[in-house]
């Protein structure tokens, strides 16, 4: 079941712009559902995933008579949709037929939240490929850019398993035409080592909410668990790490070594939990370092049988350690195993 958005008539230049006051959100259950009990325990079911999993970030609760903007939900019409955030008085949440399940109801109250469907954002071009000519006629505005989503963009890595994205036939002409396909880059057909890679199978899941999903909400509606979640990392002197003092979950950063050879991850990711991904990074000082060779730790080890003292990405000699052999890419990028650059030494230390 697809989903379309209803336009606003006033545009933003920012979904921040948009958001209901203090995360609270009063609804009213139309009467068209209001006896179908089963329907009604999948819209609760929706309702509570987004309430639980953001620490009461969000609160769903029934109008009152002071509230004069809240949302409808109703079956009153066909297909499925709402509109982008809060546009003040009564809007609609329409959930027809074959959108009567938790997962569509929660991918529509996410619209309602204020959040467009991912591949709608201004970076999704470096993530997947959107092909226009094998859309049905009318449908390709559905996959527009929309350029208030440029906020978000810098706090939430794109996401490929969202439940705000599209699944890869999405307004097919023919069904085995693909509409959108994930880059090469994170195809797992075509870059299999990458190990964040996806299958195009993998998108448009209506399952339940991914981690950066509940990240994107606590946010956009600045709960405590999102604010000010990992302090910049500290790392030998002789590196260039951006200087903002917080990242918010999502975040990543890239290492860089003024000079020297950096070791362990390229990037980080900031997890919640105030953790950054990956092993510790440093800059080697020095310039007697012939070949470098990015691996995992266990990687290293099964192939290259180095006597390594792991513990703070420190070691001493790398014996048959070979040019060309083992990997010579950064498999592990955005994971959470650890990260080893390997360098082989010309020399004695
Ligand atoms: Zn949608």
């Amino acid at each position: 079941m697809y989903c379309f958005i209803i336009q606003n008539v006033v545009r933003s230049n920012s979904i921040k712009t948009k958001k209901w006051i203090g995360g609270h959100v009063p609804y009213v259950i139309d009467k068209t559902l209001s006896t179908n009990k089963s329907f009604l325990a999948e819209v609760k079911a929706a309702m509570d995933a987004i309430q639980s999993s953001t620490s009461n970030c969000i609160h769903f609760f029934p109008k009152n008579s002071t509230n004069t903007d809240y949302i409808n939900i109703t079956t009153a019409d066909s297909g499925c949709y709402s509109s982008i955030g809060r546009i003040g008085g009564v809007q609609l949440v329409n959930i027809g037929d074959g959108c009567d399940t938790k997962g569509i109801i929660i991918h529509e109250l996410l619209h309602a939240l204020g959040f467009w469907h991912e591949q709608s954002r201004t970076d999704r071009d470096n993530f997947v490929d959107i092909k226009y000519a094998h859309m049905i006629l009318g449908t390709q505005s559905e996959f527009d850019i929309r350029p208030d989503t440029k906020d978000i963009v810098n706090a939430v890595r794109y996401d490929f398993h969202s439940i705000l994205h599209y699944k890869y036939n999405q307004f097919a002409k023919v069904s085995s035409w693909d509409t959108i396909v994930p880059n090469a880059e994170y195809n797992c057909n075509t870059n299999p080592r990458n190990a964040n890679c996806v299958y195009k199978t993998a998108l448009g899941q209506r399952i339940g909410l991914s981690r950066l999903d509940i990240e994107r909400i606590q946010w956009l509606y600045e709960c405590k668990a999102a604010r000010h979640d990992c302090q910049n990392p500290s790392i030998d002197s002789m590196s260039v790490i951006p200087s903002k003092a917080y990242y918010a979950p999502g975040s990543v950063i890239d290492y860089k070594c003024d000079y020297s050879i950096l070791v362990g991850p390229k990037y980080s990711t900031c997890l919640p939990g105030k953790k950054w991904s990956g092993a510790l990074t440093r800059c080697l000082q020095g310039n007697f370092f012939q070949d470098v060779y990015y691996c995992d730790f266990a990687e290293c080890v099964r192939h290259w049988y180095l006597p390594v003292n792991y513990t703070g990405v420190s070691w001493k000699k790398a014996w048959n350690v070979t040019l060309g052999y083992g990997p010579d890419v950064d498999h592990t990028y955005q994971t959470n195993n650890g990260h080893v650059k390997v360098a082989r030494q010309n020399g004695t230390i």
